[in-house]
């Protein structure tokens, strides 16, 4: 299997550390906020990753973090905790914060048919880990305190910025007016806050360096070395992440243990863009997978819509892109629904579905290779269906399943301003209400037992 290697920007040959096994970290949620559905592409690439392996025959143990401590609005030491200000948001404790958005995103995950990781660790409980973890980059003499807080000082790297290809130099010259003037090196992080700026923060604990609260990057150094060993074999997220969380883990995992490489492959997801824009956690373009759901989407339309594109290309939303995904999701339900029972994996269309795989985890082209087969005359039918439902491991759009349709609240609202509008013979608003509805997806008959409401 070739997987394209940030490290080494080019398809590399896999080879896992113990053979057959496959330890895989997945940078998980800052649970603030809802996931918009940029953050949901990444957590579908990651989830078409592990499915690709394990029908590849790997052994695979996957470990999502759930970040509820620590991460600033900005990924490096600036900014306020995404936390409080999800709790200052809504006037709730930034416990009850984190617990809330944990749900939902697990919620989304299922509705997406995303496979749960084995491990998801949140941050908070593993804070003990992260001291530990300090204290030996600390006893390596990697670390200085200043201003209360405890840096990370990247100058006694040689290969700090690597994943990054950060060029020091040309950064050192050119950095950005530093706004933490505690930091020796443009490039250093915290690893312990104490005393800072975010003295009054909700969430604190002692530590050897006084009571304070991690630094971002550290959980998922500390975290993923728990649950995987030492080394291990893959580490995902999305481009944003190569900079700064990436390059600071990998700068807190080798100077902890001297160890290298302490990961082997890093996968990095492109991001998906909303009209040709960035996607805001705030504003027009901050869209949710609910969002989608009362529009009259399925989840699964949008699994559809993001395996069309590679991984390692931007992928730009439109309304029209979500209507063709599940327009072209329903066509090909129908045709596998409609094939016969009883048939064998028909074993070249598989071995050709295995390489595509194999290759970089192609799955816009795993996808056409699934429609390909419907099209082929030389594969009996029932053949077919038993192909594409293998194929669907991977795939994981329940093909094959009539999928009981649900009902977004804000159609069934319509409908019953509809009832009502009927009851009051008030025609022109029904017939209006009727068209509401149709534009979100749902068609309403009206029959001796009520309206019955089925999707378009
Ligand atoms: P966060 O909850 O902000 O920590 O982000 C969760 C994941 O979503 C991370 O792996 C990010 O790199 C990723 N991500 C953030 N924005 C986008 C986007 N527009 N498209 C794809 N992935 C994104
Ligand atoms: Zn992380």
């Amino acid at each position: 299997m070739k997987l394209f290697n940030t490290l080494t920007r080019r398809k590399d040959e896999f080879v896992p550390i113990q053979p057959g096994k496959i330890g895989l970290y997945c940078c998980g949620p800052t649970v603030y906020n809802f996931a918009h559905i940029g953050n949901l592409r990444t957590f579908l690439f990651e989830d078409f990753l592990r499915r690709g392996l394990e029908f590849l025959g790997f052994d695979v143990t996957q470990v999502m973090n759930i970040t509820d401590v620590g991460h600033l609005t900005s990924d490096s030491d600036e900014g306020e905790d995404k936390m409080e200000k999800g709790a200052k948001r809504e006037g709730k404790t930034v416990w009850e914060i984190a617990q809330f958005y944990t749900d939902a995103f697990m919620s989304d995950m299922q509705a997406l048919n995303i496979l749960p990781a084995h491990h998801f660790p949140r941050a908070t409980d593993h804070i003990a880990e992260m001291i530990t973890q300090i204290q030996q980059i600390e006893a390596n003499g990697l670390t200085y305190q200043s201003g209360g807080n405890v840096y990370f000082d990247t100058s006694k790297l040689n290969d700090y910025g690597k994943l990054a290809q950060l060029d020091k130099q040309a950064l050192q010259a050119g950095a950005r007016i530093e706004v933490d003037p505690n930091k020796k090196n443009p490039h250093d992080f915290v690893l312990w806050f104490t005393d800072s700026k975010h003295g009054n923060q909700a969430m604190q604990w002692d530590s050897p360096w006084g009571r304070g609260f991690p630094g971002w990057h550290i959980e998922c150094s500390a975290m993923s070395m728990k649950y995987l060993g030492k080394q291990f074999d893959i580490h995902c997220g999305g481009i944003d992440h190569i900079p700064v969380h990436h390059t600071n883990e990998i700068a807190q995992a080798e100077g902890a243990t001297g160890q290298k490489p302490w990961v082997n492959v890093w996968m990095h997801g492109e991001f998906l863009l909303i009209d040709q824009g960035k996607m805001a956690k705030s504003g027009d373009n901050f869209l949710t997978l609910q969002r989608l759901v009362e529009k009259g989407y399925h989840p699964l339309d949008y699994r559809y819509f993001c395996l069309q594109a590679h991984t390692r290309k931007e992928l730009n939303f439109t309304w029209e892109g979500m209507d063709a995904a599940k327009n072209a999701r329903r066509r090909l339900n129908d045709k596998v629904l409609a094939l016969p029972d009883g048939g064998a994996i028909d074993a070249s269309s598989l071995e050709r579905f295995k390489a595509v795989l194999a290759d970089d985890l192609n799955m816009p082209e795993a996808l056409a290779m699934v429609w390909k087969l419907l099209d082929d005359s030389t594969v009996p039918d029932a053949d077919k269906r038993a192909t594409i439902l293998k194929m669907d491991q991977v795939l994981g759009l329940n093909l094959g399943q009539v999928v009981a349709v649900e009902i977004p609240d804000a159609v069934r609202e319509l409908v019953k301003q509809r009832e009502q509008a009927r009851a009051d013979k008030n025609w022109a608003l029904s017939d209006q209400l009727r068209s509401d509805i149709e534009k979100a997806g749902f068609s309403v008959k009206d029959t001796g037992d009520g309206s019955v409401i089925t999707q378009l």
